[in-house]
């Protein structure tokens, strides 16, 4: 059998089996199908289907999480941590609290985490856990008690040679703080089963800013390999989070000047550059909506989500040289990404996981004059960091802001050139899509077979 078919047969058992499904067979489709010129060319791959058992996590948990609110009531949630690959080391991979949460949005994340991790050259295996949990207007007393909640049922099934979850979207330090306490109390063990953890109880420097600035290493690989640089250049950036805030605050560093950030309530223009100090007062302290950050910065504007025009992020409106997309999937539409290149955008790098829609990225890979950098070599550099946590925990040691800086720099060069030469050995010189699919796919594979079945 030729490898497109195979991988049809695939993507057909996955729609047959995983119904309704769409997210987890939007990812599976984008990767599956770049993987199809080494499943043509190294015919082991096929005979010990592994594909077919790459699809399939290893273990699926699903549980519920029951907490109560400062009223004293039981409020209930899902909570979900898909084990999904552990052929080259513990799983790895981060929890999201968003009421967009479910079981479809926890597989694609935790399948794509599979050949993240494996770019990074680190031992990771592939992971991905969280709750339909809205965050948004709770108390820090119900946060507290809802991690707490939902540590007592991942606990029996982390460890930090087994399973070593990390934040995403709606967990970050204060969550990971209030379930890293309760695994302690539950386990009475200090292990380092967490990663983004507080510096003085195990965590590492640059973990919090490593996505964002990751992100922005791997942008800077891929200008110089076109022979341009940052230096000048006008950036579209979306998200108001953890990633936004450090791909902002990296974009200053190499002389670039990002104008615009969005929440779910809409989207800053602030042609002088973002304030990122500004940013972080909002996000990271007061946990209000971008709103704000126009009353309080003069000469900017908020456009708020109501009067984006019809099956459009309003975000990508914004004249840009290079777009960073950073909140979260399916934010870059094809109609999108056509304003964006007709603006004079060319190069995009994505923060976010699968932010680009299917047509978005075909549209990019046709354009030879434009630059595109998919999410799981781009965004690698937080669970890169969070490896080098976990090797710090491993050692007892805590090493300095550059040393870790200067290994996720090296990283995320690693990751660009194994991708680039990958993309060149195929014969598709700056596919990162081929590239990086096959790169981070070769190491899985060929464990698998090692391992045997
Ligand atoms: P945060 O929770 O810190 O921030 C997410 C941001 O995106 C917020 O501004 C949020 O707005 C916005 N957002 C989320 N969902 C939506 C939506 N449906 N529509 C519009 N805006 C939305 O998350 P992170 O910054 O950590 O994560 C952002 C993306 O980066 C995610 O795709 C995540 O998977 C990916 N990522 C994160 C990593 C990390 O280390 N944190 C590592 C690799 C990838 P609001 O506050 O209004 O909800």
């Amino acid at each position: 059998m030729n490898a497109h078919d195979y991988i049809s047969d695939v993507l057909d058992y996955i729609e047959r089996t995983s119904l309704g499904q769409v997210t987890f067979k939007q990812a599976a489709t984008e990767i599956l199908r770049a993987l199809e010129p080494v499943l043509d060319r190294e015919p082991k791959y096929i005979k010990h289907k592994v594909v077919d058992r790459m699809v399939m996590p290893e273990r699926t948990n699903i549980f519920r999480i029951t907490y109560a609110n400062d009223k004293g009531e039981p409020e209930s949630h899902y909570g979900y941590r898909v084990q999904f690959n552990s052929a080259i080391g513990p799983y790895k991979g981060g929890l999201r609290f968003h009421p967009s949460v479910n079981l479809d949005i926890i597989k694609f994340l935790g399948f794509e985490q599979i050949f993240k991790n494996s770019l990074t050259g680190l031992s990771m295996g592939g992971a991905k856990g969280g709750a339909n949990f809205d965050p948004k207007g709770k108390s820090d007393g119900e946060i507290m008690r809802f991690c707490q909640a939902f540590m007592n049922a991942l606990h029996e099934i982390i460890g930090d040679v087994i399973d070593v979850p990390a934040g995403d979207i709606g967990v970050g330090g204060r969550e990971i703080g209030y379930m890293f306490g309760q695994y302690k109390r539950i386990k009475h063990r200090f292990e380092g089963t967490l990663t983004g953890k507080g510096l003085s109880w195990g965590g590492s420097l640059v973990r919090t800013e490593a996505t964002g600035y990751g992100l922005v290493y791997f942008a800077n690989e891929m200008l110089k390999k076109a022979g341009r640089g940052f230096e000048g250049l006008t950036c579209a950036v979306s998200g108001a989070g953890n990633v936004a805030i450090y791909t902002c605050e990296k974009l200053y560093q190499f002389g670039a000047k990002p104008v615009t950030v969005s929440d779910s309530t809409g989207y800053i223009y602030d042609a002088e550059g973002i304030d990122v100090a500004l940013l972080k007062q909002l996000k990271e302290v007061e946990r209000v909506g971008l709103r704000e950050y126009s009353v309080r910065k003069a000469g900017s504007k908020f456009i708020p989500v109501s009067e984006y025009k019809p099956g459009r992020n309003g975000v990508w409106d914004v004249k840009c040289d290079a777009a960073f997309p950073c909140a979260t999937q399916n934010e870059v539409s094809l109609a999108d990404i056509e304003v964006l290149y007709n603006n004079g955008c060319r190069l995009l790098a994505e923060g976010a996981n699968l932010p680009s829609t299917l047509d978005a990225m075909e549209f990019m890979a046709a354009k030879s004059d434009f630059l595109y950098g998919p999410a799981k070599a781009a965004n690698a550099g937080g669970v890169a960091t969070s490896g080098l946590e976990m090797a710090q925990n491993a050692a007892m040691e805590s090493w300095s802001f550059e040393k870790v800086d200067a290994r996720l720099q090296g990283i995320m060069k690693h990751i660009f050139d194994i991708s680039y030469e990958t993309s060149v050995e195929f014969g598709r010189p700056g596919d990162l899509v081929l590239g990086g699919n096959i790169a981070g796919f070769r190491k899985v594979a060929d464990a698998m077979i090692d391992q045997g079945y």
